[in-house]
């Protein structure tokens, strides 16, 4: 094999793919930093279809059920900045190490992801480099420049969880993701339990470490970021009436909580 051939095998995104990342509001003035891992399901054509089946790949293995439609208009509402993912977390999830084993899934829940079994250092390495590190660099540049330019900076991670996991039903409607920070869940556990008609999980249906994510403590935590991780059921946010509800009453609560942290100092 030439040079040229090797360097092509490596390379994973080709002319007709489109780049990972998507932002909205790249000059919005709200203090809230958004970003959604797990917003799209596109696979780069290199990969075809990974070997599942279509009704696999809209499935909630494959990305965020819904979260797309409510970090747009969540972002759109607060005239906040949404830094997206638009590739399948299958390909490479954005939010777990490189290198842990659930980074490129060979299972994932009870689904065998064949196209990520037997892959070679090289091939995974160009997940890395042509969709990972282009995401991660670009949240880490906007929080440069936000930190040079003085500007208050409060990330808030957006998913989506499925209704039933391992044929388990899950009771909570969302849930706070959280780790280190004492500020931010703990407000915003207050706002979700005042709502009245919720359901709210705290640290469920899960909780956030250093080793099974990546954005909350490696953007928020390493950076002395207030954040906090959302997780919202994917039933309630699976049309666009849903998705319009919940980014409203998301809007409403974040507004609050600017003014309680802008009150209280911590912002
Ligand atoms: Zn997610």
């Amino acid at each position: 094999m030439s040079s040229d051939a090797a360097g092509a095998a490596c390379r994973l995104l080709g002319r007709e793919d489109i780049p990972p990342v998507y932002e909205v509001n790249t000059e919005g003035r709200s203090p809230f930093l958004l970003t959604s891992d797990h917003y799209g399901r596109l696979l780069p054509r290199e990969l075809g279809d990974l070997g599942v089946s279509r009704s696999g790949l809209t499935r909630h293995i494959a990305w965020d059920i819904g979260i797309a439609g409510v970090a747009e208009r969540l972002a759109n509402m607060l005239g906040a900045h949404l830094i997206a993912q638009r590739y399948s977390r299958l390909v490479i999830d954005c939010n777990r190490p490189p290198g842990a084993a659930s980074s490129i899934p060979v299972i994932s829940e009870a689904t065998v992801i064949p196209g990520n079994e037997r892959i070679s250092a090289e091939e995974k390495e160009a997940r890395r480099r042509e969709i990972f590190d282009p995401y991660h660099r670009r949240i880490n540049a906007v929080i440069d420049s936000r930190v040079h330019a003085k500007r208050p900076t409060v990330l808030v991670a957006l998913h989506s969880f499925t209704p039933v996991y391992a044929g388990v039903a899950r009771p909570w409607h969302i849930g706070t993701l959280y780790h280190r920070d004492t500020i931010l869940p703990r407000l915003l556990l207050q706002h979700l339990h005042q709502e009245g008609d919720l359901v709210v999980g705290d640290n469920e249906p899960y909780a956030v470490s250093d080793l099974t994510d990546y954005t909350i403590p490696v953007h928020g935590e390493a950076r002395g970021l207030i954040n906090t991780g959302i997780e919202i059921r994917q039933d309630l946010i699976s049309d666009q009436s849903g998705q319009q509800r919940w980014a409203e009453r998301l809007a409403r609560i974040f507004a609050e909580i600017e003014a309680t942290l802008r009150i209280e100092g911590p912002m």
